[in-house]
């Protein structure tokens, strides 16, 4: 009989033979892999049924072709993904990814996480995920709701409130999502509102889903402070990319009493000593569409640094929320040095592994992005909650919910990481509870 260590170890080999060439999912397989050799000796029926092997195995996979027409009659031809990861728990749940650095390794790293994710909410959902190497950026509102047309005319066969619960993700936000569900109505001639979460609160979206992630990302770094006797209150903070993500951490930090000097885009980042005027942040990348630099031509006192390191930026609190491996070893040694207390993902799996150990080490408090974003996927859980009553709940009382899960799910990684011996230490609380819960599941539905 192997050890568990070296079983770990032979299933990642496995994982990487049978996906070659998919290194961002290999390295999400790996964190969470690393994290289970107290588990198989705590629980060694999960060995004896193989529930890991079968957790890296998504249920089913689904590639097709997208092709559609620019406005000037140029025919493009994109590839369209999704993967439905695991049901065991609810619905496959998990957001669309447009954006060209799209291929299956992307997906299928995105999916694996959900999966945990949504096991850590406590909500009955499953994980999944799906998107495209679509580009949006300069594409007219025409352009992409052909787009979302034609990637609809292929998904729909395969989503459903009870099957398959599609949200956004990275380039794909209310507008794309509105796309997305006009094209499912028209086709089934259903009006399924708990097919799409994400959407207009004019039509069946849930009050706060816009906010959830940024928001919910802020309640987790405030309760893992709360946990040092510390608080958002006066803290210098950085977060990186200037997304929905971005956009609403800042608000939360902002309203808690902390204070965000600096953000990005793919082009680079501003730094505005003064705090960053959130509502010029929303009128440049909400209303207009338009790059991060604008910010600086308006702020006359803020600085734009193109290619720059946002990471170089003293601060207190660093929420990385832009994407994945935007922060290595380095980054991570500078953060430290600059006397960063905490780090909060907003993005998924944005710092590298070996980030991640520089913090660990350094006994920074790191809330890994399965735990920490998870806001975001929660409150689409209760935007399906909502549809499912034919509801519609007030701003305060979804915020509240969502506050509470967040609240919920801190404890739950602070009290299993307690429970296996690693107090404090977040990556390896989130990744057994979020493991244990879909094994359970999976194991009482038996061999399926
Ligand atoms: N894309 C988001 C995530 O990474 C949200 C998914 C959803 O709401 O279904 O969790």
């Amino acid at each position: 009989m192997s050890s568990p260590n070296e079983r770990l170890d032979s299933i990642y080999q496995q994982v990487v033979a049978r996906n070659p060439g998919e290194e961002e999912f290999h390295q999400a397989v790996r964190e969470v892999i690393e994290s289970l050799d107290p588990v198989l000796r705590r629980y060694p029926e999960f060995a004896e049924h193989k529930m890991i092997e079968r957790i890296c195995e998504p249920e089913r996979q689904i590639i097709f072709r997208v092709p559609w027409e620019d406005d000037r009659g140029e025919i493009h031809i994109n590839r369209g993904f999704r993967v439905q990861f695991n049901s065991a728990l609810g619905p496959f749940k998990g957001g669309l990814r447009f954006h060209p650095s799209v291929y299956l390794g992307i997906i299928k790293f995105l999916g694996f996480e959900q999966v945990f994710k949504n096991a850590l909410t406590g909500l009955p959902i499953g994980g999944g995920k799906g998107g495209s190497d679509f580009d949006p950026k300069g594409r007219s509102d025409n352009e992409v709701m052909r787009f979302c047309q034609s990637f609809m005319t292929e998904m729909y066969r395969h989503i459903g409130e009870y099957m398959d619960v599609p949200a956004g993700d990275i380039g794909v936000g209310g507008r794309e999502v509105g796309y997305l569900f006009g094209q499912y109505k028209r086709l089934t001639g259903r009006y399924e509102s708990g097919v799409l979460t994400g959407k207009d609160p004019a039509w069946g979206g849930a009050l706060v889903r816009r906010e959830s992630t940024g928001y919910g990302a802020v309640y987790f770094v405030d309760e893992m402070l709360k946990a040092r006797n510390d608080s958002m209150e006066g803290k210098i903070c950085v977060v990186s990319g200037s997304g929905n993500v971005a956009i609403y951490t800042i608000e939360k930090i902002h309203q808690l009493g902390g204070k965000v000097v600096a953000c990005s885009d793919s082009a680079g980042f501003v730094y505005d000593e003064e705090g960053l005027d959130l509502d010029l942040i929303k009128q440049i990348k909400e209303v207009e569409r338009r790059r991060i630099k604008a910010y600086a031509d308006t702020r006359k006192q803020a600085k734009y640094t193109p290619k720059g390191d946002i990471w170089a930026v003293p601060c207190q609190v660093a929420m990385p929320s832009a994407t994945q491996n935007e922060l290595d070893e380095e980054h991570a040694r500078t953060l430290v040095a600059n006397g960063c207390l905490a780090v909060g993902e907003g993005a998924n799996m944005p710092t590298t592994p070996a980030g991640i150990r520089v913090f660990l080490e350094a006994g920074v408090a790191f809330g890994p992005g399965k735990a920490t974003n998870a806001g975001g996927v929660a409150t689409s859980a209760l935007e399906m909650q909502q549809n499912a009553s034919r509801d519609s709940w007030s701003f305060e009382y979804t915020e509240e919910r969502l506050a509470s899960i967040m609240r919920g799910v801190h404890r739950t990684c602070w009290e299993t990481a307690k429970d296996f011996d690693q107090p404090g230490n977040y990556v390896v609380g989130a990744n057994i509870a979020g493991f244990i819960r879909v094994a359970e599941a999976m194991l009482a539905l038996g061999l399926v």
